[in-house]
């Protein structure tokens, strides 16, 4: 059996953006829950682990001391600061007490997965709080302060690993990949709704790195109602080729479930067989596997998605009903979906043509065809 690690601590269910903001830490206790539930921690093979804080060396790995300083005034209630500079503020990342802590310890869970990896403690690490690819090295973007993904990466490169990168978050990986643009110890690739019709609006075909990193950065960006069976195709026609071609050390994946069809903040219409789908192809990648969480912003969704990782990271099979507590508390009543979206057969027609011709040009750029 796999060894599995989950990295937890009540800690991180507290703090963040505020009651009104989409990103709701309730959805990482929501997912404990489950899975506790479930009895996923008691199997033999699983440990959970509670984090330990970054040092600022650590979180310097990625981030520029200034931005570091600031979030840290900032997180003791500082307000001499022009916060907005570093991109905190009304709207997407609001400035909160403690953030620098609460931020941190995402990081530090994300940095004792890679660790413990690294050490043979375990196959695979879910860091289910991380996953915070927008996050730049002096500014916060897009819910996300500390970029826990670059900042592992950075320190898996130190210890002299390859790392293959892949992120199926709906929105592009540009924290992640602008960390890495340059080098071509680090594949990145990020499938993601197209950035003409979604944030951060980049994630293009052509952007694929530049100097010793050309074509080390993959982007397949995908139109409004991509579905299961249309981002499975793409998915299987550009990442395990390319990872395999990579030979990695190390498979890092960013599994944001905000593609699903039920997600407020975005257009793909994944359901969760198509993300168990994904995770399925994730564990038979790698041997060596750091999971990080990332989007999802259906809180219904998010926990079950990421159960249904857990299970498969861990090699365990749950009922097909949510446990009667956990309905009792939280509402709904399957694990899986139970519908799918229904959509117009023309607009899936044309979503499926215009993602072969994407796929086509990825597939020609980076020397699969
Ligand atoms: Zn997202």
């Amino acid at each position: 059996m796999r060894k599995v690690v989950f990295l937890n601590s009540p800690k991180l269910w507290q703090g963040g953006f505020g009651p009104n903001h989409p990103l709701k830490q309730e959805r990482l206790q929501r997912t404990y829950d489950l899975l506790h539930e479930l009895g996923a921690f008691e199997a033999s093979n699983v440990r959970v682990i509670d984090p330990i804080p970054p040092s600022y060396e650590e979180l310097a790995l990625f981030h520029t001391r200034e931005y570091l300083d600031v979030v840290q005034s900032l997180s003791k209630g500082e307000i001499h600061i022009p916060a907005s500079r570093y991109g905190f503020g009304p709207g997407d990342n609001p400035v909160f007490s403690g953030m620098f802590e609460s931020a941190g310890l995402k990081v530090g869970c994300t940095l004792l997965g890679a660790k413990l990896l690294v050490n043979r403690d375990c196959e695979v690490a879910f860091s289910y709080s991380g996953g915070l690819h927008h996050a730049g090295p002096n500014f916060a973007s897009g819910f996300c302060i500390f970029n826990d993904a670059a900042i592992a990466i950075h320190w898996l490169m130190n210890q002299g690993l390859r790392v293959a990168y892949v992120d199926i978050d709906v929105h592009h990986a540009d924290g992640v990949q602008n960390a890495f643009y340059d080098t071509d110890r680090v594949l990145t690739i990020s499938l993601h709704q197209s950035g003409r019709t979604i944030f951060p609006g980049t994630g293009f075909i052509d952007e694929i790195g530049v100097g010793e990193g050309e074509g080390y950065s993959v982007n397949v960006p995908l139109p409004p109602y991509t579905d299961d069976e249309i981002y499975l195709w793409a998915f299987d026609q550009i990442v395990p080729p390319l990872v395999e071609r990579f030979e990695p050390d190390i498979l890092v994946t960013q599994l944001g479930v905000d593609t699903h069809y039920l997600d407020p903040l975005a257009s793909l219409v994944l359901t969760t067989h198509g993300h168990k789908t994904i995770f399925e192809k994730f564990s038979h990648l790698s041997s060596c596997w750091l999971a990080l969480g990332g989007g999802g912003y259906d809180i219904d969704v998010v926990p079950r998605a990421w159960t249904l990782a857990f299970a498969i990271m861990s090699e365990q099979s749950f009922p097909t009903k949510l446990p009667p507590q956990y309905q009792a508390k939280y509402g709904g009543e399957w694990l899986e979906d139970q519908q799918a979206p229904q959509i117009d057969e023309r607009v899936q027609a044309l979503t499926k043509k215009r993602v072969e011709e994407v796929v086509g040009h990825v597939k020609e750029r980076h020397g699969l065809s």
